[in-house]
């Protein structure tokens, strides 16, 4: 019969080695707890521990041995660990399981238990031996990854549903505007095309989706401009803005498009698609022809009996005898000075139609820039007395241009800072060289322009909405100042503070642009 004593295992019956006190020493300083429970005795108790085992567990020696290794277990007695460990006595098994046990303190501890029969030599089982393992820190980070990934796979879930309906919405209102438009991969094949697509275009889905944009119809996206421009959107994030094609398509015939493509971006992300805009812009475009081609008859229409008119009137003015009464002579210099007006209201409108069928013509000379400036000033003087022009710096330049043509743009610009300073007297010229350009500011401090209403006020018939009706105007003057500013390579602009005044100026290069001296 086996038995222990003093800490010692000891095999009756037989030789006790020398060995055997160096092998229990052994066991002893083993990090792992090994226990050895008899399974010929009772209820197969623990008849052997060594420390590290009294360690893991936080009893003693004596508190250990005779016990069945269930007390490790405490009241946690419903754990399929525990069935294994049954299974693996019954059938003389050995197994490895891990099971939670408690410390002597109440303490969890995960044991991994790897248990496995002794034999005697007809077989028969004598002891078990279980060697355990302390395992709760690499449990509890196993727990904590564990816990991690189902909080990562939850939020991923969470974030992938609200993608899903961001993209449901943004897919709604791809369909519902009025305008046709693409959804691009990186190599340009149709991903999506919106109801107003196939409806403009005559087509159905099949033969749009999936395919790729150059070959769609008759090719007609297959332009090596527009080609270029698209494939920089994804690198650079440059859009495509505006970009017209004018083709025979097939089923709707001959169109004018107007196209513009951005990088699609959801909810700041950027995605490799790319949404291709495309407007029918036919019927506005014939539209626009038609109002500039009614402005350029009009404008001719009214100019030729005008100009009749203007010869009688002066004709008439040197008819008049010296006899006849001051009231017929100043009221027929009225009648003139109205007439001037209205020629040159008429004037600018031919400019309009002129700079849009791009028949501007410019009669270049070589001038003194200082000089002009002057003298337009000094003319604009004696008829505005109601504000005080002064006129500041110079430039010395001899400039190569239409001098009309930029007498006229001065003209506007003071006359604009007249118009709209009606409370305020001063306006400010500055002349100044800046490099090989020469540069004209006028100053006023009127009304002044909005930000928004600054970008625009360049473009043709466009007014700021709230002076329309306190001063008259076509809104066509700066339009026309831009353009006779950028025939002579130069440009126009404005700095405003709305409520404080605004200084317009442009600039011009010495010497036409041509050469880079004086
Ligand atoms: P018009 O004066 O005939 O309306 P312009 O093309 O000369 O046409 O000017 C366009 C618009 O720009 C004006 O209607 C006015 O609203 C604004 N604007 C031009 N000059 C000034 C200025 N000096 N101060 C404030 N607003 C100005």
């Amino acid at each position: 019969m086996n038995t222990f004593k003093n800490g010692k295992f000891n095999l009756s019956g037989e030789s006790l080695t020398d060995n055997f006190e160096l092998l229990t020493k052994a066991l002893d300083a083993s990090i792992s707890g090994i226990i050895i429970t008899d399974n010929n005795q009772p209820d197969n108790p623990i008849v052997y521990c060594n420390k590290a085992f009294e360690l893991i567990s936080g009893y003693q020696r004596s508190e250990i041995i005779g016990h069945n290794c269930r007390f490790l277990q405490k009241d946690d007695r419903a754990q399929a660990a525990r069935q294994e460990i049954s299974d693996c006595v019954k059938n003389g098994m050995e197994c490895r399981v891990e099971i939670r046990n408690y410390r002597k303190n109440g303490d969890l501890f995960w044991n991994e238990l790897y248990m496995s029969p002794v034999k005697d030599k007809s077989g028969q089982i004598t002891h078990f031996i279980g060697v355990q393992n302390d395992i709760t820190t690499r449990k509890k980070a196993e727990q904590d990854l564990r816990q991690q990934k189902d909080l990562m796979e939850k939020k991923i879930d969470e974030r992938t549903a609200e993608l899903r309906d961001s993209e449901a919405f943004l897919s709604s209102i791809i369909q519902t505007v009025r305008e046709s438009l693409l959804v691009l991969d990186p190599q340009f094949n149709v991903l999506s095309a919106n109801d107003h697509f196939l409806k403009t275009f005559k087509v159905t889905a099949e033969e749009t989706v999936g395919k790729h944009l150059y070959e769609l119809g008759n090719h007609q996206w297959d332009i090596p401009q527009l080609k270029e421009l698209l494939m920089k959107i994804l690198p650079t994030n440059n859009p495509v803005v505006d970009f017209e094609v004018e083709h025979d398509f097939p089923h709707i015939g001959r169109k004018l498009m107007l196209l513009n493509a951005y990088r699609v971006e959801l909810e700041g992300q950027y995605k490799d698609q790319i949404l291709l805009a495309i407007e029918d812009i036919t019927d506005r475009r014939e539209i626009e022809r038609r109002k500039d081609d009614f402005l350029s008859i009009a404008s001719h229409e009214l100019k030729t009996p005008l100009t009749t008119i203007k010869g009688y009137i002066q004709a008439l003015q040197r008819m008049v005898s010296t006899e006849a009464g001051d009231r017929f002579r100043t009221t027929l210099d009225k009648v003139a000075v109205y007439v001037e007006r209205l020629n040159n209201l008429i004037a600018e409108l031919l400019d309009v139609s002129r700079i849009q069928s791009g028949n501007i013509e410019l009669h270049k000379t070589f001038f003194n820039f200082d000089a002009m400036v002057g003298e337009t000033i000094d003319a604009m003087q004696i008829s505005t007395p109601s504000h005080h022009f002064a006129l500041k710096g110079s430039t010395k330049a001899l400039i190569e241009g239409d001098e009309s043509h930029l007498i006229q743009v001065i003209n506007n610009l003071l006359s604009n800072a007249v118009k709209y300073s009606p409370e305020s007297k001063e306006i400010f010229i500055h002349l100044s060289r800046v490099s090989e350009y020469v540069k004209v500011s006028v100053t006023d401090y009127g009304l002044g322009i909005s930000p928004e209403d600054q970008k625009k006020v360049f473009e043709r018939f466009f007014r700021v909405g709230d002076v329309q009706e306190r001063f008259p105007g076509m809104g066509i003057g700066l339009y026309i100042c831009d353009q006779i500013i950028k025939n002579h390579k130069g440009t126009l602009w404005v700095e405003s503070n709305k409520g404080e005044g605004s200084t317009f100026s442009f600039t011009l290069p010495i010497g036409g642009g041509n050469t880079n001296g004086n």
